[in-house]
């Protein structure tokens, strides 16, 4: 099976051979390969293996100065042999997840222009209006299920980096393959490049977008839906992950997309669902029930609001009326507590906006409305400070200090902080990785709340059952999934999320889940398998060399 695919998809020979990274091996490639696909005399004559390979490619990666060569290194090894680069990322989890995605794509994203060696993925700007169908036919391959989509405007908690945001996309889809073995052949990364008011780019003159303010209003939403249209028309099956869209469009473009084709927003459900695990497993160490917590975000964004609504409908689960439910969710934004007086709220904040004076501060929240847990997602740095954990720790024998913006440079507060402040009381968690850290003899090691444990697994359900859309429940089985993954070896230093050394084991249980609520909700496509996990096993790819047969 696997060689048949291989025999029909190649119609490269020599050279080109080499260059297409889907289907080269390097110096893998056998002595009969060699013969059969005219390369012999282009390449070195010793034959190695992948391990070989893994070895050298690790001392290059090793010997790179910083995080950002690093990042360099791999993405040029991604070009030229793809298999060989998740074979490196699937045995180094830990180490590299941090430099494929956050934090250092934030970087990469910024020095976009600057760093640009070879296209990747596809781009539609504002100025391929009526030919947007007409150029998806320029993507080579046939059976594309998974797209991840930017316009650029909100990249992790760096703002808008217009075209330079292609980073995500392609970050994003490679750790669907690499945490859940979704076949890289069937991903596509896409930016559609509406502009950008970002000043420094515009002037920048190795900037690679089009040189114009923002698309806004019909024209953007005209924009996005040629670009809906003409992806769900040549592959019908796709799954549309919206990705760092501002929340002046997230919103309204999930409610548009989510009823009438397979799509989702990740930053608001996959967040959310990474949140949620996060609360349940927190809960194994504090002690009580989700319905008893009294959550305090600070941020009301795609994040926080969509880390809310999922909260809402678990208590709801748990018994609580959906009034009840979210009157334990509180959130701070820039202007302050939601409350009911206030008239600058945006539509998605006002079902949170309970009965309240109006306090300004984060720290008065705190003080009046006594949480058990608070939630950052603010992309405000250093917001959570010695005043407001210490408080939390007298309020709380355990608190919960969940510090999910992204990159670090934009965290709350950093791991050692929050665990010196509360001294050691702490459940902590964040969105970017932070060391493990030792406090009185002891080590504690900071969950990472990464959205990586949630989307490429759910992807991997929707791909597998072919469900017609994404449900709340998928993302709610998934949080369940992924919180009863982690060990009581986990808790005891404080992890509440599994190692990411396990991710894609963790993933292929959460696609199961998710596939089975599909087949539950009546939304799959695809005939329901007998063992629903073995289904999900067999359509992992493995980043293991196949022979190429003539
Ligand atoms: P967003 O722009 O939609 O929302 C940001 C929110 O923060 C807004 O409500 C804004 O009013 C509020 N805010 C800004 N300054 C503030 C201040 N000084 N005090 C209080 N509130 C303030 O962005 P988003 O999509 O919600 O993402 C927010 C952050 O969460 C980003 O840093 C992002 O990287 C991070 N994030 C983390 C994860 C994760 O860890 N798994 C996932 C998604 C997003």
């Amino acid at each position: 099976m696997a060689d048949e695919t291989v025999r029909k998809q190649n119609k490269k020979y020599g050279q080109e051979l080499l260059h297409d990274p889907l289907l080269n091996k390097g110096t893998a490639f056998t002595d009969r390969e060699r013969n059969e696909w005219g390369l012999h005399g282009l390449l070195p004559p010793r034959v190695t293996t992948i391990e070989d390979q893994v070895m050298r490619a690790m001392e290059n990666y090793r010997a790179k100065p910083n995080d950002l060569e690093k990042y360099i290194f791999l993405d040029g090894l991604h070009d030229r042999n793809e298999t060989l680069y998740y074979r490196l990322i699937i045995d180094h989890m830990e180490e590299m997840m941090p430099i494929v995605y956050t934090p250092t794509v934030g970087k990469a994203c910024q020095e976009f222009g600057h760093l640009y060696r070879r296209g990747r993925g596809m781009f539609f700007s504002a100025l391929d209006r009526g030919n947007i169908a007409r150029f998806l036919r320029n993507w080579p391959a046939d059976d594309v299920r998974v797209i991840v989509v930017t316009d650029g405007e909100r990249i992790l908690g760096l703002g808008d980096l217009g075209a330079n945001g292609m980073g995500i996309p392609v970050g994003k889809l490679s750790l669907y393959s690499a945490c859940a073995g979704i076949d890289p052949a069937k991903t596509l990364p896409i930016t559609l490049d509406v502009g950008t008011n970002n000043r420094e780019l515009l002037d920048d003159p190795l900037y690679l977008g089009i040189r114009r303010n923002r698309l806004r209003g019909d024209a953007y939403d005209d924009l996005v839906e040629e670009f809906v249209q003409a992806a769900t028309a040549r592959w019908p099956r796709v799954l549309i992950q919206f990705e760092d869209f501002a929340n002046i469009n997230s919103f309204r473009l999930l409610e548009k997309y989510r009823h009438r084709i397979c799509a989702f927003n990740d930053d608001i459900q996959g967040t959310a669902a990474v949140a949620l695990a996060g609360l349940y497993s927190a809960l194994r160490i504090t002690g009580g029930r989700l319905i008893d917590q009294r959550l305090l975000f600070l941020g009301a964004g795609g994040a926080g609001i969509g880390i809310g609504e999922l909260i809402v409908s678990a208590m709801q689960v748990e018994g609580l009326s959906e009034d009840e439910a979210r009157k334990r969710c509180w959130f701070v934004d820039s202007k302050g507590v939601v409350v009911k007086g206030r008239s600058d709220l945006q539509a998605h904040k006002l079902a949170f906006a309970h009965d309240m004076e109006p306090v300004s501060d984060f720290m008065t929240a705190i003080r009046e409305l006594k949480p058990t847990g608070i939630i950052g997602v603010s992309g405000m740095p250093g917001s959570f400070n010695r005043e407001t954990v210490q408080e939390m720790s007298r309020l709380n024998q355990r608190p919960m200090v969940f510090a999910l913006s992204n990159p670090t440079s934009k965290a709350e507060c950093t791991a050692e902080d929050a665990y010196r402040w509360s001294a050691g009381k702490a459940v902590f968690a964040s969105g970017s990785p932070f060391a493990p850290v030792e406090l009185e003899g002891k080590t504690l090691v900071p969950g990472q709340g990464n959205n990586a444990y949630i989307f490429p697994g759910l992807g991997l359900g929707v791909v597998v059952s072919q469900a017609r859309h994404v449900t709340d429940e998928m993302f709610a089985a998934a949080a369940r999934t992924l919180a009863f993954e982690v060990a009581e070896s986990d808790l005891a230093m404080g992890r509440i999320y599994p190692s990411l050394a396990r991710i894609r084991e963790v993933s292929l249980e959460i696609a199961a889940a998710v596939a089975r609520v599909a087949y539950d909700q009546g939304l799959a496509e695809a005939p329901e398998p007998e063992d629903i996990p073995a289904r999900v096993r067999e359509e992992m790819f493995e980043p293991v060399y196949k022979r190429l047969a003539l």
